[in-house]
């Protein structure tokens, strides 16, 4: 007997919701980077960093990823940028349609750079498609230097990594060179940065932010 086999791929109404978002981003000429990492790794503090280091080029929103509370938002409310909280009760990665509701509520006319931090969690975020242009992978070195081995879709599927916490190296095993060359392994051009929040040291990472802000925002407006 032939049995009838019905296949739905689990992202396709992911990926609809993406290309929707895509669309609705290019509309207002606004570029989203997408930040994942895991918990812990540091991903709002580097947002607190960033944004005030660009905010006076470009008119900055946040989507903050998270499962429960508000934290991470009234953390990013207290630099003065609108931000939304995306909350996922529980789910482990943000969708593109919890991604296009953060972006109905958004000043997205008024807004340059569109920042989402995905939920802690280096595993499943990096499959999911939320129409973002450039994806940041950002690991601590309180988290090992194999996870980008043991983690590799996080960092191939990333357009720059970034190290954090480097401030603490000493006081751990992490092998900065042995990291590095594992990054590499996934992805040769990729640019990796190294940086400490506390020391201020995140200029480097802000610069290819804004960067590749630059380099959108260029392309569509020679296209037009
Ligand atoms: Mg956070
Ligand atoms: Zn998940």
């Amino acid at each position: 007997m032939k049995i009838d086999v019905l296949r739905k791929s689990l992202f396709a109404v992911n990926d609809r919701a993406a290309e929707e978002n895509r669309a609705l981003l290019a509309r207002h000429g606004v570029v989203a980077l997408n930040i994942m990492g895991g918990a812990g790794c540091g991903k709002t503090t580097l947002l607190e960093k960033i944004i005030p280091a660009v905010r006076g080029e470009l008119a900055v929103g946040v989507l903050e990823g998270d499962l429960a509370t508000t934290k991470d938002a009234d953390r990013i409310a207290a630099l003065g940028v609108p931000v939304i909280q995306l909350l996922t009760e529980g789910g482990c990665h943000l969708t593109a349609t919890l991604v296009q509701e953060g972006l109905r509520r958004l000043p997205l006319a008024d807004l340059d750079l569109l920042l989402i931090e995905n939920v802690g969690n280096p595993i499943c975020p990096a499959n999911f498609d939320l129409g973002e242009h450039f994806r940041l992978a950002v690991l601590s070195v309180s988290e090992g230097d194999d996870k980008p081995a043991k983690y590799p879709y996080l960092f191939k599927k990333a357009d720059a990594v970034a190290i954090t916490k480097v401030d603490v190296l000493a006081a751990t095993d992490f092998n900065l060179d042995r990291a590095m060359a594992d990054i590499r392994v996934l992805g040769p051009a990729k640019p990796i940065f190294a940086v400490s929040a506390r020391r201020n040291d995140t200029g480097a990472l802000t610069d290819w932010v804004r960067s590749r802000c630059g380099s959108v925002a260029s392309k569509a407006s020679s296209s037009r």
